[in-house]
């Protein structure tokens, strides 16, 4: 596709040029998306029956979904709807009630899972800092009544640790868990560790913090790669509950490049009697001279669930009835440990745009929020205006496709997996000296292998990464088998990678060499390597 024709002019494109732009462009669209394997999202809809209609106003869910407003141009009616099912499959308590501090509250997301994390950490953060936000009901002249102003807890000269919280997140971590934190400023266990501990990793022989502590070790192996180590996140978090630090925790609910489930009820079960050893169940915060305390807990628990937060649990029903044999861990708010849970729209479900829901307790709400009264509803979520469409496009997904209808999906983009992974295995014979390194992890809706030619790479769309193992590159690629994913695509692609070149030798080379990426010099901003982050 030729750029130029895109190129706008001062005086506007005429009707001809702007009408072959606009097919020149959908017939590119139309071509990818016919070969679309590498991302866990689905390519094409058809939504001209009901829905298209709802492109010709705007729509934008400003404020709390749970408070209409004066913006009354809104889908929030079906954004409750869609909260309320998310709340369901996910076992919190319903409906949302404000007065109700066990009962779930929510938002849809105008981003996808990014915007998820950021407000999930930034909720954690404030959570765990000991802040509440007030409003100055009567206090100064008539114009600053709407005045709000944080509270902040002050640490006691036992413990100078108690309100400065320590994240914890594995190597197979998505990268917008690392960009939230350090536009948030929350330190990881690796920063605090080689600032206040240098000395004293619990991981290592040495007690030095090197590049391989960034992150929480992931397992390797055939047993479950890519989920976190539990073990391991329990020494480092024992360390630094010990050292009297609140512990922040993000697990991941499948991993961007592998998809893996990091055991959350593991974690919970392995981590709950350190935080109790440590005082970090149920610990009274006090604010400063005002005098104002409250009870919360030392520890946050946030769940990525970006792809399998979204079908997990319909895996799990099909396995309670009989229909698979085996099921993942259990990740939702059946685990009286989880603070909060986010998952994308665009993936699992598939919708034009990214979206997503970001989903917590009443209880653990950064509360009160500020009331703008140009708006007249509470600034409860990240963005200001807000995506009014994802709503609508949920809602019409969940109307449309039953429980059984989407464990139905599940099940055979499951097997789907299984036989893209044999077929895979199978091109083998057709390049015998290479290790095509084709993996799966289980249950999961992907497989990785050998990357392929660049052609390869573009005509599927294929997502890659490289990854060091011993000190030695690898580089992979990766297909998902989401719904629109058909054996036949699977087939075409199989054919390709038959070919005598679908494999570039230059890779075979730089393998040979070990890696130097890992090294960094600039230790002081970067804390955690970013490279390639969350393909994996
Ligand atoms: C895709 C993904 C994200 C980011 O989600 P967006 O919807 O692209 O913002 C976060 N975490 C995980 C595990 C993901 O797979």
């Amino acid at each position: 596709m030729d750029n130029k024709i895109f190129q706008l002019k001062k005086e506007g494109l005429s009707n001809d040029e702007r009408t072959n732009a606009l097919d020149n462009f959908a017939q590119y669209i139309d071509t990818q998306a016919n070969h679309w394997l590498g991302y866990q999202n689905i390519p094409k809809f058809n939504y001209n029956d009901d829905i298209k209609r709802f492109l010709n106003n705007h729509l934008n869910n400003i404020g709390d979904p749970f408070v209409s407003g004066n913006c009354t141009i809104n889908s929030k009616s079906m954004e409750k709807a869609v909260l309320d099912y998310y709340a369901k499959l996910w076992n919190a308590k319903t409906p949302h009630n404000p007065h109700d501090p066990e009962s779930y509250w929510g938002y849809v997301l105008t981003m996808g899972s990014t915007e998820g994390n950021l407000y999930g950490l930034w909720n954690a953060r404030d959570y765990l800092k000991g802040r509440k936000l007030l409003t100055d009901q009567n206090e100064g002249s008539k114009s600053e009544t709407h005045r709000t102003h944080y509270l902040r807890a002050i640490p006691k000269e036992e413990n100078l640790n108690a309100y400065r919280p320590v994240a914890f997140f594995s190597e197979d971590t998505h990268y917008s868990i690392i960009k939230a934190m350090r536009v948030l400023r929350i330190p990881t266990f690796y920063e605090v560790g080689k600032k206040h501990y240098p000395t004293h990793n619990p991981l290592s022989k040495s007690g030095k913090w090197t590049h391989d502590f960034y992150e929480v070790p992931s397992l390797k192996g055939k047993n479950g790669p890519g989920s976190i180590d539990v073990e391991k996140l329990a020494v480092l978090v024992n360390f630094f509950a010990s050292k009297g630090h609140p512990i922040l925790i993000c697990c991941n609910y499948g991993t961007t490049f592998k998809g893996a489930y990091d055991e959350v009820k593991a974690i919970g079960e392995r981590l709950m009697p350190i935080f109790k050893k440590n005082g970090l169940i149920d610990r009274k915060v006090v604010y400063g001279e005002e005098g104002h305390t409250d009870t919360r807990n030392g520890f946050w628990i946030h769940v990525d669930g970006a792809l399998g937060a979204a079908y997990m649990p319909f895996l799990e029903m099909a396995y309670m009835q009989g229909k698979i044999d085996s099921s993942g861990p259990v990740f939702d708010f059946r685990l009286p440990w989880v603070n909060s849970i986010v998952m994308s729209g665009h993936k699992w479900i598939g919708t034009p745009f990214p979206c997503g829901i970001f989903m917590t307790k009443v209880k653990y709400q950064l509360f009160p929020p500020t009331a703008p009264e140009y708006i007249n509803s509470p600034d409860t979520t990240f963005a200001g205006s807000r995506n009014g469409l994802s709503p609508i496009i949920l809602w019409d997904f969940l109307a449309r496709n039953s429980y059984e209808a989407q464990i139905n999906r599940a099940i055979r983009c499951e097997s789907l997996a299984s036989y893209a992974e044999e077929q895979l295995k199978s091109v083998r014979a057709y390049h015998p000296s290479l290790d095509l390194m084709v993996e799966r992890t289980p249950m999961a809706l992907t497989v990785r292998f050998r990357k392929p030619n660049e052609n390869i790479v573009f005509k599927y769309s294929l997502s890659c990464e490289t990854i060091i193992i011993n000190g030695v590159e690898h580089h992979y690629a990766h297909i998902f088998t989401m719904d629109a994913v058909t054996k036949e695509l699977i087939d075409k692609f199989i054919n390709d990678l038959r070919k005598p070149d679908a494999f570039e030798t230059e890779i075979l080379k730089a393998e040979e060499k070990p890696s130097k990426i890992r090294v960094k010099k600039s230790e002081k901003i970067s804390f955690s390597s970013e490279r390639n982050r969350g393909w994996r």
